[in-house]
């Protein structure tokens, strides 16, 4: 066994960005990171990739580069969580003590969850801006589909981005009709939800689009299985009244986002709730039945969109809420929901969302420099050129740029206390 004041399971946006926010706080702290990749992803830019404006290389480095020199590093996966003995063990083995975990796993793309789909993805023109390494085929696909049927699909929720199923096909669509083609071609976007998106005040400038661009919606239209030698995708569709109907399409480019769900390791262990996500408290980040426990990102079960914005606010808070746990002070540390969704409606126009809990708006920026609701060109400068050295720089480096945690002195006492240590 080896002991650790932290141990960080998941080494992606959530646990490098508490690690680093951890270390500012208190650079003494014995931290043991767990992270079986050697390349850490900036998910983000794969949308960017997909609409060619970025090269998937600038979306990757090598994870070694990116984990401080203090920090020890377990390139294994976690395969058990044993949380009353405060331990974790490893695929060798290896057993890891804390005082406390943060679990940052992220969620599993279930490719298996539709029948034709793992096995072909990458190939006869079905692809994903959410398989890592794919979305350069998504932008050769675009750039060869003279005409035909493009379709473009959104599961059930919860997925990560909410936004990126469309923000993907408007980028797709934008350089058809800067090249004179969109007119041959017939967009769909076929999505499970009720709606083009969460947040009601985004909706007039994104339908502004889907009409421009001629996209038909076909809401409530579930993919359910692909056959991809007829090039035939299976969609169960759900009336007004209730009743479905099995609907086939057949298509020429079929973008596909994947059902989401809790990482196995994650939903057997007894930190999950009932759905398979860590169990925590929306505002602390804490587990609910274990006090020294944290997640955050992706695996937690929050209600806000798990987005890497999201994550920039909840680490903060998770640093701070863990440190206040080890020395026996009381957790003041409060996230609000934030999430964001930067939906790139056309190449140099982008819709900022941004909102907490509740689906209520929540701009960053005063209305006259950028109104989210309305396309904006500095919005795409703040994705294109600023939001990827923020993440590298400042996120993954415990610079808390707009990302300071909100304070309460109200919280209920019966969540703090536990462990108290020295450093
Ligand atoms: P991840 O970043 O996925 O990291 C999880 C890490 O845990 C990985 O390194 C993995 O190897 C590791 N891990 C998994 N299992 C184990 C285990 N058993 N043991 C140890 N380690 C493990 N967000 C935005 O804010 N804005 C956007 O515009 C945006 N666009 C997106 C577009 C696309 C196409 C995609 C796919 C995502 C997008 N996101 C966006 C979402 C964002 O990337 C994620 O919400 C964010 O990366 C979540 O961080 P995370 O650390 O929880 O998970």
């Amino acid at each position: 066994t080896i002991d650790y004041d932290v141990v960080v399971v998941g080494g992606g946006a959530a646990g490098l960005a508490t690690i680093a926010s951890l270390l500012k706080r208190h650079p003494d702290l014995n931290i043991a990171l767990v992270e079986p990749s050697d390349k850490h992803y900036y998910q983000p830019g794969w949308t960017l990739v997909g609409g060619g404006v970025f090269e998937q290389s600038s979306t990757v480095k090598n994870m070694a580069d990116l984990i401080p020199k203090c920090v020890s590093w377990f390139k294994n996966a976690a395969l058990d969580f044993s949380p009353h003995q405060n331990s974790v063990f490893l695929s060798d083995d290896t057993k890891l003590s804390y005082r406390s975990l943060v679990v940052a796993t992220g969620l599993k793309l279930d490719w298996s969850a539709i029948p034709g789909l793992e096995d072909n993805l990458g190939r006869n023109g079905i692809t994903s801006n959410y398989q890592p390494g794919m979305a350069p085929y998504t932008w050769e696909l675009v750039q060869k589909l003279e005409h035909g049927n493009a379709i473009f699909t959104q599961p059930p929720m919860p997925i990560k981005c909410a936004g990126a199923p469309q923000k993907a096909m408007y980028l797709s669509c934008d350089h058809w009709l800067r090249d004179k083609r969109l007119q041959n071609i017939n967009v769909e976007f076929c999505s499970a939800g009720a709606a083009l998106f969460g947040v009601a005040e985004y909706l007039p400038a994104l339908m502004s689009y889907v009409e421009k661009y001629g996209i038909t919606l076909n809401l409530q239209t579930n993919l359910i299985a692909i056959d991809a030698d007829s090039k035939t995708a299976t969609f169960k569709k759900t009336n007004a009244d209730s009743s479905t109907e099995i609907i086939e399409k057949s298509f020429d480019v079929l973008h596909v986002t994947p059902y989401q769900v809790a990482p196995d390791v994650i939903r057997k262990s007894p930190l999950a709730d009932a759905a398979g996500w860590i169990d925590v408290y929306p505002d602390t980040m804490q587990h609910k039945k274990y006090a020294n426990v944290f997640a955050l990102g992706d695996c937690a079960n929050s209600p806000n969109s798990k987005t890497a914005a999201a994550v920039r606010k909840q680490a903060p808070v998770v640093a701070e809420n863990l440190i206040s746990m080890l020395t026996d002070q009381k957790l003041r540390a409060v996230y609000d929901g934030y999430g964001s969704c930067p939906l790139t409606v056309e190449r140099g126009k982008i819709v900022l969302a941004e909102f907490i809990y509740g689906g209520k708006i929540d701009p960053s920026f005063p209305k006259w420099l950028i109104d989210g609701t309305k396309p904006s060109s500095l919005s795409w400068f703040l994705k294109e050129k600023m939001l990827p050295p923020l993440y590298w720089y400042a996120m993954l480096k415990g610079h808390e740029w707009m990302a300071t945690p909100i304070y309460r002195d109200d919280l209920p006492t019966d969540r703090h206390a536990k462990p108290s240590c020295n450093f």
